[in-house]
């Protein structure tokens, strides 16, 4: 028998997980009792996840590869694949350029991997063509923070809960999507029965129904109840006006644009009462620690750079950040999509928080990397752009990893299309479960969670070490091999010289000195022996002195990372600008998650015990909607936008608002048919600065299905 200390590998919270492997390979896991971030606790999905890799029924095993899609796939050889693979990229470079290739990658990639396909891209094939599915979870919350804080910077904690007082949570369901946090705020507020959870969502949801004040807005105006907070906050005299003078730019200018509206319009147009937001202000200004969590909800908005500009603009007017209790912490969905962040693993970014755009930091890449081409000076393409490119043959090849956009890109007959007409697809993944699979051209076996080694970094900046336990099945390489071997194909063998993801983590690390997120020094063994570390290090760490803590909370010391180390306050104008809806399209569809199900279900899905809670898609309607309709519960109903349509059974219920539907984004294929996929609906609009899709508001039409 023997223990392994991971990391769970589903959503950003991170929780430490024992694994102990008995002498015939079976498998069993139970919490990390000294991970401080769970604290032994686990979620349902956590509970189960060694059954995803027990079960190996679904796994590729081999590489496969076939000359043109009319043909079945032949298992072939690594060499192989990998040598045709190298081929056909050199000859789409040599004959339409660098940028005619991309890597689409993935939010569950460890950092090694995502550093390595970076590396390879943006410094050996000279484009700047990586981007990943973050991109469609938590771009908008990356430039918020940039904008707002003058860095990429999650300037919180967990430890943050149990020293707040009040806890604002906004477009967001963690008792569902991140429930070891919710656990925690639960435990908190029944220890100390005067903290006051505020929850803002257009649902009910289980989250709401554990709060103390539910704003139940209509979708899209949450800057409008953002900006409505504000405007009390500065007539009742709540605000830090020390903090505002000495540590902030740009009061007077959002002063002006929220006293514009008055709280009785704001109160109309977010169809909550006057005296919630009042209360709700009153909750924040009188408060010792304000501590907002938020994700999807303002994220995945085609405002969602302004909504999360709004959000914080909350703690710069009452000077609540950088103290304890006190902050915006935007949850991460994915396991590593911050280390993703960190590796510069988007198409705009470098590593170590490096930009695309400035030039002295493609420079230090270039010089570290020792590149034989210049990066490219501006940013490749962004998740759905890649798409876009691939459907006008703008962009000739794509090589996907450990992702499914056949089920999670926004309006997915064009991401469909796209793949159906390019020229050359690469498929890197653990099981054929990926819907992706079908149309690739090459076709590579990875392995999977306790399969490989390496680091990932969960939303609180916490980095941990995840070890190989078990072997991969069949031929299964981990991800960072599969790319260092390609890179050797492509003839930069010199470069990507690795015996063990180990040696690529140092290197990385190596990377960060002198940026804000320097972690020279931090390697296997020092993250073994302390079982984890928040960036950014502390001195007793650079003394080489143990235990090495890391660092909990960001701008302690009021200096924040813009030039003239000011926060910068934003006035961001409130209106939503989604895609109308009209007299043919009235509703308003909002996606999400269900309790047990992660992502595409790729994993969650094949565990029998969590497709137990919700074996189906359902589609959330308001009863006064299904009676205008003549629709009842549980009967099959059709929806439409304008991009496609979904036929599932009909939950009639009050937890969404009138004009507001909710569907589940989990679902691809049901019995072989699309029609339970929540993305044939959604639209391809995106936040014009994060370039994240608006998941959260497309225009529809519930009818009752009727047999044709
Ligand atoms: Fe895993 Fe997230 Fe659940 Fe923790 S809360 S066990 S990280 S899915």
């Amino acid at each position: 028998m023997k223990t392994f200390k991971s990391t769970c590998c589903y959503c950003g919270v991170g929780c430490g997980v024992v694994v102990t492997k008995e002498g015939n390979g079976q498998l069993s896991l139970e919490g990390d009792k000294e991970h401080p971030s769970n604290k032994g606790m686990l979620c349902s999905k956590g509970m189960n996840l060694h059954y995803t890799v027990m079960d190996q029924s679904d796994r590729l095993l081999y590489p496969q590869m076939r000359l043109n899609r009319s043909m079945p796939m032949q298992r072939t050889s690594w060499d192989d694949a990998l040598e045709r693979t190298a081929a056909v990229f050199k000859t789409l470079i040599k004959k339409f350029g660098p940028d005619s290739v991309a890597f689409y990658v993935s939010g569950q990639c460890l950092t090694e991997e995502y550093y390595l396909v970076n590396k390879l891209i943006k410094g050996f094939i000279g484009s700047n063509n990586i981007d990943t599915n973050s991109r469609l979870c938590m771009s908008s919350a990356v430039v918020g923070y940039k904008l707002a804080l003058g860095e990429d910077s999650v300037p919180v904690c967990y430890d943050d809960i149990e020293a707040a007082d009040v806890i604002f949570v906004t477009g967001a369901n963690p008792a569902w999507c991140h429930p070891i946090i919710w656990r925690r705020v639960e435990a908190h507020k029944a220890a100390n029965p005067h903290v006051k959870i505020i929850c803002v969502d257009p649902r009910k949801t289980d989250t709401s129904r554990s709060s103390d004040l539910h704003l139940q807005i209509a979708p899209g105006t949450d800057i409008v109840l953002n900006n409505a907070i504000g405007r009390v906050l500065i007539e009742k005299n709540y605000i830090d006006h020390e903090f505002i003078a000495a540590h902030t730019d740009g009061f007077s200018d959002f002063q002006e644009k929220v006293m514009q509206r008055t709280i009785a319009e704001a109160a109309e147009l977010c169809g909550i009462d006057v005296a919630d937001i009042y209360t709700a202000a009153q909750w924040i200004g009188a408060s010792k620690g304000f501590l907002s969590f938020w994700t999807m909800g303002l994220n995945q908005s085609v405002i969602g750079v302004n909504k999360n500009l709004s959000l914080i603009n909350l703690h710069l007017i009452t000077g609540k950040i950088g103290k304890p209790g006190n902050g915006p912490f935007s949850l991460t969905g994915q396991p590593n999509a911050m280390g993703g962040r960190e590796t510069g693993g988007l198409a705009n970014m470098l590593p170590g928080h490096r930009e695309i755009v400035n030039a002295e930091h493609r420079a230090e890449m270039e010089q570290f990397w020792n590149t034989p081409v210049k990066i490219a000076n501006k940013p490749g393409l962004t998740a759905t752009e890649m798409f876009e490119a691939l459907a006008d043959d703008k962009l000739k090849a794509i090589w996907i990893i450990n992702t499914n956009p056949l089920v999670s890109m926004p309006d997915i007959n064009v991401a469909e299309a796209a793949l159906n007409k390019s020229r050359f697809v690469v498929v890197q993944d653990i099981s054929n479960r990926a819907d992706t699979v079908k149309f690739a051209d090459v076709v590579l076996p990875a392995a999977a969670w306790l399969e490989k080694e390496g680091t990932m970094t969960n939303a609180e900046r916490r980095i941990t070490h995840l070890p190989k336990a078990i072997d991969a099945p069949g031929e299964a390489l981990p991800d960072a091999e599969i790319i260092w071997r390609f890179a050797e194909k492509m003839g930069f063998g010199e470069s990507f010289n690795y015996k063990n993801t180990s040696e690529v983590y140092d290197e990385y690390t190596a990377c960060t000195a002198g940026t804000t997120i320097d972690v020279t020094g931090v390697n296997y063994q020092l993250l073994k022996n302390n079982r984890s570390i928040q960036w950014p290090l502390t001195t007793s760490f650079k003394n080489n002195k143990t235990p090495v803590t890391g660092t909990k909370r960001l701008f302690t010391d009021h200096q924040f990372h813009t030039k003239n180390k000011k926060a910068q306050i934003h006035a961001v104008a409130d209106e939503n600008t989604s895609e109308p809806t009209t007299p043919d399209y009235p509703l308003v569809l909002t996606t999400g998650r269900i309790r047990d199900q992660w992502h595409t279900m790729t994993k969650t899905g094949r565990v029998a015990k969590l497709n137990q809670h919700t074996p189906q898609p359902f589609l959330q309607l308001h009863p006064e909607d299904a009676k205008n309709r003549n629709i009842k519960e549980g009967q099959l109903a059709v929806i439409k936008s304008r991009r496609g349509e979904v036929r599932v059974k009909v939950n009639i219920t009050e937890d969404v608002r009138p004009g507001l539907c909710f569907l589940p984004m989990h679902w691809g294929k049901i019995l072989g048919s699309n029609l339970g996929r929540a993305n044939n609906l959604t639209n391809n609009l995106v936040d014009p600065k994060s370039k994240e899709p608006d998941f959260k508001f497309s225009a529809v039409e519930v009818t009752l299905y009727k047999k044709p």
